[in-house]
């Protein structure tokens, strides 16, 4: 049910209420609460949704959801939160964590996608500013059909919010070039612990611009973001190249996010499948489409269980000759060690590329697989490692493959400001993404019946053999549970400036308690 607000109880009224709970249908003790705040927007008591994200492995109701109409109603929920002892909010995207990150237990939900979504293009066409609770698909959409401009850098899939991928990096095959979407972003308006509203970029509030940047959603919420545009190609040249050796593939990967030889792919991914024809883990996956060969003979014997594909990208204009397309790509893949015969192009347009994992959950959904739980997990390994990393668990642990999809492809630290919070690996330049997708199937894959339980135990496993190998390697979308040990290790020797970020933004810790990085009576360490 949703409750509206009413304007009768003056809003200190709530420091009078030590205990909340929610014990009847309209909210119960919590709608007392909401009375005297004269938001514009709405609460809602119906809080089932805000409880779950797509991981499904954890569910954790608020005490209400409030749908904010602007960035005042979110200051309003914040500074309210601030005179309860134990309220707490999280700003909700769309709820695409694994691990409970965007809920608040017992708290206050605020969702992001309610708010004034507006996309406004400048007129330079430099940038766009978007809603903090825009979806990326919203962005592309717009700015590529009324502008023919687009944003530089992307995750692989679009059902996100800007400020949930914001608040933790937003990597994809452009990322090379131009960095994670946290690096293409100029100013940002943004809602902070203490209940301001302010605007912020690297000559303004520049301490919270880059705070609030991969910061977890623990500084500050962002009700606004300013991204870069660049003119959108039409179209996109999309390819596959399947290598039967990790080392080649790892040099051919690394080489061409380094600047090739001269020219360069707009995208550059790749991912590890198994070595067998099973059709989820198998060949099969490496497949753009039905006519791509992939004829085993191709591969050396030498080829272990475990395959790898690099997955480029070039954007091309209708405008440009096909002929001299075909020159450029076999310019910049003729030189390289992929399994000859093992190559598979396609031709899409370039919102087709970038919307191309909607049609996978189109077939997850059909599956049944896409609202089953899904215990992934991203880890940025070290170059340094990434050849022991994939000796001990892709070719071991994972020779089986994981149901869904292994990403793996290099990324360079020059391209991430380290005056912003996202974490990374210590050592270096080149360091990989290594994304494990996994997804539940009514039926098991040869030497693959693993529960979610027990998927879960395996990623816990892999954790831990990093850290007992002594690799260099950090989690991307962390979660540590309640083990603050685990963050502390996490942020490293940023341990101490992250403290420093919460004490000035949100010193009563008020905002994403899912992470259980503060509670609320927190204090520096
Ligand atoms: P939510 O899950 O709702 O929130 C995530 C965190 O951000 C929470 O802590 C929340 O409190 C905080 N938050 C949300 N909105 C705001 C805001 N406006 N201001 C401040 N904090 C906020 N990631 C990549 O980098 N690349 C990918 O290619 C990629 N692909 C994915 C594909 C799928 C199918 C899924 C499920 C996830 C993928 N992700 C990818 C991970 C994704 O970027 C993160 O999980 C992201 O946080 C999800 O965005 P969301 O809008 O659902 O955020």
């Amino acid at each position: 049910m949703i409750a509206y607000i009413d304007r009768f109880v003056h809003e200190n009224d709530v420091e009078s209420m030590p205990e909340l709970d929610r014990d009847e249908e309209d909210g119960g003790g919590v709608l007392p609460l909401f009375k005297g705040l004269e938001l514009q927007g709405t609460v809602d008591f119906d809080t089932a949704a805000a409880g779950k994200d797509f991981g499904g492995l954890q569910s954790s109701e608020p005490l209400a959801m409030i749908r904010p109409a602007s960035a005042d109603d979110v200051a309003r929920v914040i500074k309210l939160a601030s005179r309860s002892p134990q309220l707490a909010v999280a700003a909700q995207g769309n709820r695409h964590s694994i691990n409970g990150q965007a809920m608040a237990h017992r708290g206050l939900a605020i969702d992001m996608k309610s708010m004034d979504s507006r996309i406004q293009v400048d007129p330079s066409g430099s940038h766009v500013d978007v809603g903090g609770g825009a979806l990326w698909e919203e962005v592309l959409k717009r700015c590529v059909s009324d502008h023919g401009l687009a944003p530089r850098s992307w995750t692989d899939y679009l059902d996100l919010t800007v400020g949930g991928t914001l608040s933790n990096a937003g990597v994809s095959g452009q990322a090379f070039r131009y960095g994670p979407q946290t690096e293409n972003v100029t100013e940002l308006e943004v809602v902070t612990g203490n209940g301001d509203v302010l605007v912020c970029s690297p000559n303004q509030n520049s301490e919270l611009f880059f705070s609030v940047l991969g910061g977890l959603g623990q500084f500050g919420i962002i009700t606004r973001a300013r991204i870069l545009l660049q003119p959108a190609p039409d179209m996109v040249r999309w390819i596959r190249l399947v290598y039967g050796e990790f080392s080649d593939f790892t040099a051919d990967a690394e080489f061409l996010v380094s600047g090739g030889a001269g020219d360069s792919f707009d995208y550059v991914e790749g991912f590890a499948f198994v070595n067998s024809d099973d059709p989820v883990n198998g060949w099969p996956s490496a497949r753009l489409h039905t006519g791509h060969p992939f004829d085993p003979t191709h591969m050396p014997p030498s080829a272990g269980p475990v395959l790898y594909c690099l997955e480029l990208a070039l954007h091309y204009n209708n405008h440009h000759r096909r002929s001299a397309v075909d020159k450029r790509v076999e310019r910049m893949v003729g030189g390289l060690r992929y399994c000859k015969g093992m190559r598979g192009e396609a031709e899409v347009s370039y919102v087709e590329f970038l919307l191309r994992v909607k049609r996978a959950e189109e077939e997850a959904k059909a599956n049944g697989i896409w609202d089953a739980p899904h215990a992934w997990l991203n880890l940025f390994v070290s170059k340094s490692h990434i050849a022991h990393f994939d000796a001990v668990v892709f070719k071991n642990i994972l020779k089986h493959g994981i149901g869904g999809p292994m990403l793996l492809y290099p990324l360079l630290r020059s391209k991430w400001d380290s005056r912003k919070s996202v974490v990374l690996p210590a050592e270096g330049e080149i360091f990989y993404l290594v994304g494990l997708l996994r997804f539940s199937f009514p039926y098991h894959p040869k030497g693959l019946n693993l529960s979610v339980d027990e998927m879960v135990a395996q990623n816990e496993e892999i954790v831990e053999i990093c850290k007992r190998k002594g690799f260099d390697f950090k989690l991307y979308l962390p979660h540590y549970g309640d083990r603050k040990e685990g963050w502390r290790q996490h942020f490293g020797n940023q341990w101490t400036r992250f403290q420093q970020r919460k004490a000035s933004f949100d010193p009563r810790a008020i905002l994403a308690p899912g992470l259980k990085i503060f509670s609320r009576n927190w204090q520096p360490s």
